[in-house]
């Protein structure tokens, strides 16, 4: 089954229900799907075809969508990536991906404005917020959506797609630091909705209301949110911008019924003095996934927001491959998905290595699930490494209970996961060492309530008198590296602890200085 097909069923079978709804906007599946095949055939009239690449570089919104949608129904590839990616982040994706075209908004078209020139190959830009003034107007391959779509009943888009196309690459900075893409079929995203909605109890035809407050650049965005909804005939609700006291305001408004999000997105739902039981009353069913979240803050999800509040373990490669339904009966357990088989192994063994209950191991996923990847875009190296004898050795850390429930207990490597992003202790650290007066350093991730865990520097400086502020300074103006990635701690110390082969040993850091 492909997404094209899938849609198509979904939209005939829900046709005068609603959809998708943005702030005032609100479109039937039937106009929705026509809005989907007009923008489709608009960019096969831009020579779009099978299989090219185009970046949709947008925050949660309408057309979001509506360009993931007519890029899978066209057969094209989405590259959905995160709006807040400075230049150079976005210059690796236009090259990695070699992408066709691009989408944009006002939030976005800085990044694009500096890497673009570079990229002659790149044959459209489509502004979704075109009335503004925007400094690609005048240039012949601008467009603006809105007068691309005239709203005319058209015919489905011509191409053939099957169920092994790709249809989406998403980017994750995973554990190296250099974001990695992750191909997935049409058939991998099906298998992604099935999953999660039997994984977590949902059913057909029950008046599904999904908030998309998660990022469509993000699988649990895309599959969860979006397209669970969508092919579940319910009515998806894209946040563009995460802010407590109006998504509380949505889910009451819109009686709201089913919640995803990061441990940092219920946290400040919760923490909002707007907050209430009552307000969010409709929500029936919540997830949280992409990072640890405090047993005492699961436990007020069930108890304030719903009961039916669940744990998913997953990520960008395997998918939905741990969750626990009514996680506040056990905090931050896990079990094995539907299409999955899980098991802890000894770090740095193979996969027969299967630790003891209570040992701490590597969480590794079977790659027979049709949910899972098949390898990374362009990088067979890192693919081999991490994919072995049909296993995705994943990096987290994990250890079994007598019950053969698992728990996540950190990373094997030390990839930083802040607000549900991935941060790499490397590319904070190699900013870091551009500063004239830093002469070595290491960066660790410590506890936070609020976003999970933030970065932490150490710095090692020749010049005594520099002080953090303006180390802080440099970093913020720091042309290669996202402004939410900076430290927000700091230390000086006398010298970065290291083993013989110069490696930072971190966890020095972490037991002598984060408590
Ligand atoms: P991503 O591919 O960006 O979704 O990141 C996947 C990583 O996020 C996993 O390998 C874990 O390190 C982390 N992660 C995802 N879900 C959880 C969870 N429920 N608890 C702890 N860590 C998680």
């Amino acid at each position: 089954m492909d997404l094209k097909t899938a849609f198509r069923m979904s939209a005939q079978r829900a046709s005068e229900r609603i959809a998708v709804v943005d702030g005032k906007k609100r479109y039937t599946y039937k106009g929705w799907m026509n809005r989907v095949y007009e923008l489709g055939n608009v960019l096969q009239r831009l020579g779009v075809t099978k299989g090219d690449r185009v970046l949709v570089g947008l925050k949660n919104r309408e057309q979001s969508v509506l360009a993931l949608m007519a890029l899978h129904v066209v057969g094209a590839i989405a590259v959905p990536y995160n709006p807040r990616s400075g230049g150079p982040t976005v210059d690796y994706y236009m090259r990695d991906s070699g992408a066709a075209g691009v989408f944009f908004e006002e939030a976005t078209e800085a990044a694009l404005e500096e890497v673009l020139p570079k990229f002659p190959e790149c044959r459209f830009r489509i502004s979704v917020d075109g009335k503004r003034e925007c400094v690609f107007k005048g240039c012949p391959d601008f467009y603006d959506l809105e007068e691309l779509l005239r709203g005319d009943e058209v015919n489905e888009p011509s191409a053939s797609v099957s169920a092994e196309d790709v249809g989406l690459l998403l980017y994750t900075s995973g554990t190296t630091g250099e974001p990695k893409g992750v191909p997935l079929t049409h058939e991998a995203s099906i298998f992604r909705v099935l999953g999660l909605a039997t994984n977590h109890g949902m059913v057909f035809d029950n008046d599904h209301r999904v908030i998309g407050v998660m990022p469509l650049y993000h699988t649990i965005g895309f599959h969860g949110s979006f397209l669970t909804a969508i092919l579940y005939d319910g009515t998806y609700y894209p946040v563009p911008d995460f802010n407590p006291g109006e998504v509380i305001s949505l889910i009451e408004d819109e009686k709201i019924s089913h919640v995803f999000g990061s441990p940092t997105h219920f946290h400040l739902l919760l923490e909002h003095p707007d907050f209430t039981p009552d307000r969010v009353a409709s929500v029936r069913d919540a997830f949280y996934a992409g990072a640890p979240m405090a047993p005492e803050m699961v436990k007020k999800c069930a108890a304030m927001l719903t009961e039916n509040f669940t744990h998913i373990y997953g990520n960008t490669e395997t998918y939905d491959s741990g969750y626990y339904r009514r996680a506040g009966c056990k905090p931050r357990a896990a079990r094995q998905g539907m299409w999955h088989t899980v098991r802890i192994v000894k770090p740095g063994g193979s996969a027969e290595d299967v630790v003891s209950p209570g040992t701490e191991g590597e969480l590794i996923i079977s790659l027979h699930s049709p949910e899972a990847f098949t390898g990374y875009w362009n990088k067979p190296r890192k693919t081999a490494e991490v994919c072995r004898d049909g296993w995705y050795f994943t990096g987290d850390a994990a250890r079994y209970d007598a019950n053969g429930d698992w728990f996540i207990t950190g990373r094997i490597d030390d990839m930083i996961i802040s607000g549900g992003e991935n941060i790499h202790p490397a590319e904070v650290e190699n900013a870091l060492l551009q500063h004239p007066d830093i002469t070595d350093t290491a960066v660790i991730g410590v506890g936070d309530e609020r976003w999970g865990q933030v970065v932490k520097a150490f710095v090692v400086v020749k010049n005594p008198n520099i002080t953090i502020k303006e180390v802080d300074q440099f970093i913020l103006k720091h042309a290669q590296l996202d402004r939410w990635k900076r430290p927000k701690q700091y230390m000086i110390i006398d010298s970065i602890p290291r083993n013989a082969s110069g490696k930072v040993l971190r966890y020095l850091l972490r037991e002598k200085y984060s408590g």
